[in-house]
């Protein structure tokens, strides 16, 4: 892999020689005669590092230093002269991933730039796995859709988002209809296609606000903030009917589909999470007992 840098140095028979010695060990080099030169050529060049000199007319190396890290993620290497006033730690407190006095070998320049691209490259891996694993924590890994811990946390939030600016916020429910049957009949591997497929149909039928949970085994909720009731009934009755135009095959040549029931409520001032999802629930069971495959709503009673 070839890394880039640029050099920033008002001397040119530093940054020349610098220049030329980093391209011989392989890296994409460009140079800049002062801070603001350096900020214009990062506008289109996405270096790895840039190595800065401190004391420069203008604008100086600590100075772009701050305004590299303001502006991008990018490693930042000062230099400067035994003499010069300005320390290690005003450096690394300007954001500086390291120092280096001159004149230096090109050889520890070198190496001091390796272990700069190093610790990023770890550093990069760190965050990737750290935003895989939080991913991974509020995903149900059958459907791909959220799990009911990230649901109990996201209840609260839109509840607290509905108390500050009045927004409705809207909750459906959907359990499978008979979905024991299915299981029986078909056999447990089979019941789970049914519940990744249900992950699949559901997200295309919400907007980019709303988001769906895998609630319990075969239950899912789906929150939709800023939704009244009528609106969250128009997108329950599309995953109600789509879910229902889904086809699975069991075994070859034999096609079935499943049907669910809904729930659906809009949350009232005053109110909690708890009361929210029990009317929620009150109104799916209302959709059970009444013959299911249908979406039943209900509102506060005052
Ligand atoms: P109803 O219409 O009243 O909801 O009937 P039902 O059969 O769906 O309801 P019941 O609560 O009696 O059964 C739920 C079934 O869901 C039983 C269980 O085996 C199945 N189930 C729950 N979680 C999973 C799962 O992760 N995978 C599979 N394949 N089945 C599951
Ligand atoms: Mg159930
Ligand atoms: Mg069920």
């Amino acid at each position: 892999m070839t890394y880039s840098v640029l050099i920033v140095d008002d001397d040119t028979a530093i940054k020349e020689s610098v220049k030329k010695y980093l391209k011989i060990q392989n890296y994409e080099v460009k140079t800049a005669l002062n801070a603001y030169e350096a900020l214009e050529i990062l506008n289109s060049f996405k270096a790895d590092v840039v190595l800065t000199d401190i004391m420069m007319q203008g604008m100086d190396g600590l100075e772009l230093t701050r305004k590299i890290k303001e502006l991008y993620n990018i490693d930042v290497m000062v230099m400067t002269g035994y003499s010069a006033k300005y320390s290690y730690e005003k450096a690394v407190q300007a954001g500086a991933s390291d120092f280096i006095f001159k004149p230096f070998r090109f050889e520890e320049l070198n190496l001091r730039i390796h272990r700069v691209l190093r610790e990023a490259s770890f550093k990069k891996e760190r965050a990737d796995l750290l935003k895989r694993l939080r991913k991974l924590a509020i995903t149900d890994a059958l459907t791909g859709l959220y799990n009911s811990r990230h649901f109990f946390s996201q209840i609260k939030i839109e509840i607290d988002r509905y108390k500050r600016y009045s927004r409705a916020l809207s909750l459906l429910i959907l359990d499978i209809d008979f979905f024991k049957v299915y299981n029986d009949t078909w056999g447990h591997l089979d019941g789970d296609k049914v519940l990744m497929g249900l992950g699949k149909t559901i997200k295309p039928c919400m907007r980019s606000m709303d988001t769906a949970y895998r609630y319990g085994g075969e239950e899912f909720v789906i929150l939709l903030p800023e939704t009244g009731l009528q609106k969250a009934c128009v997108v329950g009755a599309r995953i109600k009917d789509n879910i229902a135009a889904q086809m699975f095959e069991p075994e070859p040549g034999i096609k079935t589909s499943i049907t669910v029931s809904l729930g659906a409520t809009e949350l009232v001032e005053g109110e909690n999470s708890k009361s929210f999802i029990r009317r929620a629930d009150k109104a799916l069971y209302k959709s059970k007992d009444t013959g299911r495959n249908k979406l039943t709503y209900l509102v506060s009673e005052p």
